[in-house]
């Protein structure tokens, strides 16, 4: 019997390392499919060009309104979404997004497991984002945000991953899905 595809969500402050989070976790589990996001955000020096969708406001604005995502929001001035469709049946969904769209993939799926990742301290999330090249005005507002995105954040999630260590939190996470792929395929007499 094959259960319905899981939808896992990964949360947390921008810095705690949720993107590298969410590549070991596809690289070690073929069943994970992750989603590419859409973003208005200007690509980072540091990053390749592949992390995102990276589109113009009109652009965006234009797929909202043609119903094209799954979730979107708007987080510190930029746009952030989940384009449709998603992945066929067979494999089980990644999304690496922010606690707004994080409510609304909860609200059209219930099932949807929310990780909250988050930083062993404040100050090592603070060395990642000025590791990563974000300007300093940039990070004083990402790590402004922090406390309410994790108060938001340990409202939502099913689990809490504290990333001290990516092979050990992704592990973590890892087993998490599989016994929660197990329990799925042997639903309790009571169902
Ligand atoms: P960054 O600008 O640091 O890449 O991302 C900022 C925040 O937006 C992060 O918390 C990231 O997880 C989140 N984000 C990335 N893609 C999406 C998306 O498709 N939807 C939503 N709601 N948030 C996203």
């Amino acid at each position: 019997m094959s259960a319905e595809p899981l939808v896992a969500v990964l949360i947390g402050p921008g810095g705690v390392g949720k993107g590298t989070l969410a590549q070991r976790l596809v690289a070690a589990d073929p069943r994970l499919w992750l989603s590419r996001s859409w973003t208005t955000r200007p690509k980072r020096a540091t990053e390749k060009g592949t992390e995102y969708a990276f589109v113009d406001r009109p652009t965006f604005e234009a797929a909202i309104d043609d119903d094209r995502f799954l979730e979107w929001a708007e987080f510190h001035g930029n746009l952030y979404g989940t384009p449709l469709p998603q992945a066929g049946n067979d494999v089980d969904v990644l999304l690496e997004i922010e606690v707004q769209g994080a409510e609304q993939v909860l609200r059209q799926n219930p099932d949807a497991v929310v990780f909250l990742i988050l930083p062993p301290s404040m100050g090592q999330l603070e060395d990642r984002l000025r590791k990563r090249g974000d300007s300093v005005a940039h990070i004083e507002q990402r790590l402004s945000s922090a406390p309410a995105e994790l108060a938001k954040g340990h409202e939502l999630a099913s689990f809490v991953i504290v990333n001290d260590d990516v092979d050990r939190a992704s592990g973590e996470i890892l087993s998490i899905l599989e016994e929660l792929r197990r329990q799925r395929r042997t639903p309790s007499k009571k169902d």
